[in-house]
């Protein structure tokens, strides 16, 4: 049978961890496919749409900055991409009809939510950030009955636009949101502060309440400072490599229906590549 082949697109994509992620799956379960990055210019995701049209390209990832723009692209959005207007994961069904899926709010809740302890003050989360990852952790701490959401983000139109889709989200300025922090049960930094060669946080976040969990979306170092920080606090932490793997696993499952193991060595290969 004629090789598959499977892609990411985005910009850029020199850091993109999916290839190595998917090429270990595809090699373990004997699947004659191969998965590559596609770094292109918006004006040219029409040329790779028409290729899965053909059938040239079975399946693509889209990672930032294209996981809105790709929707007019396609032909119809489904589950949670319709919830979050937020595209990871693209496919041609067999009605020839190119879908649009998002594997990302999977991604949160199996990496994360599913794994902590839904105490009382748990129900109240902050997410600091509010750009195209933001959508998908609201929509999965909904999906998880994670009631009270706030957000503060620096540029404060974008926290009112997200509100916009999902009104009953409470807005902190991005001045003030420090002094709240103690009345959160899980918070959440989905901005880029913290990555690797990008900007810190100008200001320690502390008075974490001594239950609180805290979730980076960073892979890039594995160990954020902020992390670090909050671990000398015996504070509970989660990086985002599991984020990243669960949301690659549901992708792999879309395409192949086949269920990937999260197993050691692949771990090892992707925590050994971010070193
Ligand atoms: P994005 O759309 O570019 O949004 C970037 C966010 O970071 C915005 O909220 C932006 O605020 C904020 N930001 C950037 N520089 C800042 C600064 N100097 N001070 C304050 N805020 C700053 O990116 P995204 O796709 O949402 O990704 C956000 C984070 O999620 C990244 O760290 C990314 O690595 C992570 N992520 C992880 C996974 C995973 O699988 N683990 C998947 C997707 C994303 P403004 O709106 O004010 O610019």
């Amino acid at each position: 049978m004629k090789e598959k082949i499977f892609a990411i697109i985005g910009k850029p994509l020199s850091h993109s961890l999916s290839p190595l992620m998917h090429s270990y799956w595809y090699k373990k379960y004997s699947i004659n496919a191969k998965y590559e990055p596609i770094e292109i210019e918006q004006n040219e995701i029409k040329d790779v749409i028409e290729k899965i049209r053909k059938k040239e390209i079975s399946g693509i990832n889209i990672t930032l900055p294209y996981k809105q723009v790709i929707i007019q692209h396609l032909d119809k959005i489904i589950n949670d991409a319709e919830e979050t207007h937020s595209v990871n994961t693209v496919y041609l069904d067999k009605n020839e009809t190119l879908i649009g899926e998002n594997t990302d709010v999977y991604g949160i809740q199996a990496a994360y939510l599913n794994k902590i302890n839904l105490q009382k003050k748990m129900n109240s989360a902050l997410i600091i950030g509010a750009g195209g990852v933001a959508p998908s952790i609201i929509y999965a701490l909904i999906k998880s009955n994670l009631g009270k959401i706030s957000i503060t983000n620096r540029t404060f139109e974008k926290a009112i636009f997200l509100k916009k889709k999902f009104p009953f989200i409470n807005i902190i300025k991005w001045e003030d949101f420090n002094k709240f922090i103690p009345d959160f049960g899980l918070i959440i930094n989905a901005t880029s502060l913290g990555m690797k060669n990008s900007d810190q946080f100008e200001n320690k976040i502390e008075n974490f309440d001594e239950n609180a969990t805290y979730i980076d979306t960073i892979y890039n170092p594995l160990e954020t400072q902020m992390i670090n920080d909050l671990k000398q606090k015996n504070i509970k932490t989660f990086n985002g490599l599991d984020m990243l793997i669960y949301q690659g696993q549901k992708s792999f499952y879309i395409w192949n229906k086949i269920n990937p193991e999260v197993d050691d060595e692949l771990v090892n290969l992707l925590q050994d590549k971010i070193k």
